[in-house]
């Protein structure tokens, strides 16, 4: 037995499933998961003694690669002085300082612990605000794990084929409308139905938790007018694109202007941290100053500020996103070549330093109907494939990958030369 398979063992008998979020336990995929030792760079190291190349990047935010020399040396920096203070610090508002400058939607930001509690806050905020209990999100679109959100939602849930989760309440879900990803018209069917019900609108503008898929021409912009149009909120929820497409979001990279936006993970450097801001007059609703309230004892904490500026500051580099997004269609592309020798069809979509990698025989994947009907047993036998030569993708078809500035070029040509070895095994089966 490996030693991840002895802990996974031991882990069942104390902690649900063996995991403390589900997507880890390798359920969609079969097998056992890594348990993971340390990381650097591009690589992540078992307990075993094995090395990966990774392509989850803690589920997005290590973009630097992991364990970068100077988050790692904020978070040392700021640890010295104490773990937490439940009081304002600097750090908060140079925090949000940044936040406002890079996102120039974002007028006022408050700090939360995780993107879920950036969503919940923001939808309640969007609800108090406009005075409407009613909202719309996109089926296959995953925004955290609050109540009235785990409605046709992606990542785990759509992994584990339960999209909506029991122990919600029919009454906290009946707000909930759900439309398809990229399809105008079933946003604008559900105002017509819902004439001055509906307060906020909250997408993924780069929907990552159904694999990867990019709005399409004209999406989010219809979304802005329609919400303009009926008195809703626009919610752009960056927890997962945030300072990972683009310097100013993936809503900056296409021109929108959301009302709130949502941060998670990036903006922590691998630390548990989560905002959410946007218009002035909107947050001005927001406790202590409005009627709306939202709260946290760790909000702010230092050492996560710290980590977090640490990287925003290292992504603010001149042409780093640039890089970064040559990198991604590297190696997306590599993979699909390969593919194309080996004669198994798949479809490729990137976003800056996001990709989808698609068992598909159709050229262009935007909507949610067509991830369904993408092939699951060619997709998990290239995830264990690639398992075994030593690259470490997300075990889910339903996830988007990452990448990080720390891939060299030799890892993206070791993984592509990889993908051509799985896939030429998977076309002989
Ligand atoms: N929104 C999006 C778009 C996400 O991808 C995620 C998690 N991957 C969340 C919200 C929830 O964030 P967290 O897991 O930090 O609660």
């Amino acid at each position: 037995m490996t030693r991840s398979e002895t802990l996974f063992d031991q882990a069942q008998q104390t902690i649900p499933g063996g995991v403390n979020s589900p997507v880890r336990a390798f359920k969609g995929v079969g097998g056992t998961p890594l348990f993971i030792d340390s990381a650097d760079g591009a690589y992540l190291f078992d307990v075993d003694g094995n090395r990966y190349i990774d392509y989850v990047g803690s589920w997005g935010p290590m973009i630097l690669g992991h364990n970068h020399d100077s988050i790692r040396n904020a978070v040392i920096e700021a640890a010295h002085k104490g773990l937490s203070f439940g009081a304002p610090t600097a750090a908060e508002v140079e925090m949000a300082e940044l936040i406002c400058k890079l996102l120039p939607s974002v007028e006022q930001v408050r700090m939360v612990n995780s993107g879920t509690e950036a969503t919940m806050s923001a939808l309640r905020l969007a609800r108090g605000f406009t005075g409407r209990d009613k909202f719309i999100k996109f089926e296959g679109c995953y925004h955290g794990h609050a109540d009235c959100l785990l409605v046709k939602a992606g990542s785990g849930m759509l992994t584990f084929g339960e999209p909506t989760s029991p122990g919600v309440p029919a009454d906290f879900a009946k707000h909930t409308l759900t439309a398809d990803y990229n399809k105008l018209d079933s946003v604008k069917a559900l105002f017509e139905a819902y004439p001055g019900e509906i307060g906020a609108i909250i997408l993924e503008p780069v929907a990552g938790n159904m694999n990867c898929i990019p709005p399409v021409p004209g999406f989010l912009e219809g979304l802005r007018e329609l919400c303009d149009q009926h008195g809703a909120l626009l919610i752009i929820d960056e927890v997962m694109t945030g300072f990972r497409v683009a310097l100013d979001g993936a809503h900056g990279h296409y021109g929108i202007k959301p009302d709130l936006v949502c941060l998670g993970k990036v903006i922590g450097g691998g630390m548990p941290v989560g905002a959410f801001g946007g218009r002035a007059d909107v947050m001005a609703h927001l406790a202590p100053n409005g009627p709306v309230y939202q709260a946290g004892t760790l909000s702010g904490n230092p050492v996560a500020m710290a980590a977090g500026l640490a990287q925003l500051e290292v992504l603010q580099q001149p042409g780093l996103y640039e890089e970064l997004a040559a990198k991604t269609r590297k190696l997306a592309e590599g993979i699909q070549a390969q593919a194309k020798a080996a004669g198994v069809p798949i479809a490729i979509n990137v976003v800056g330093g996001m990709f989808g990698l698609f068992f598909s025989d159709e050229a262009q994947i935007t909507t949610f109907e067509q991830v369904s009907r993408c092939n699951m047993e060619q997709f998990k036998a290239f995830f264990h494939g690639m398992l075994e030569e030593g690259v470490n993708l997300a075990p889910s078809a339903f996830e988007a990958g990452f990448l990080s500035m720390a891939h060299s070029d030799e890892d993206i040509e070791a993984t592509i030369a990889a993908a051509g070895r799985v896939l030429a095994k998977i076309a002989a089966n």
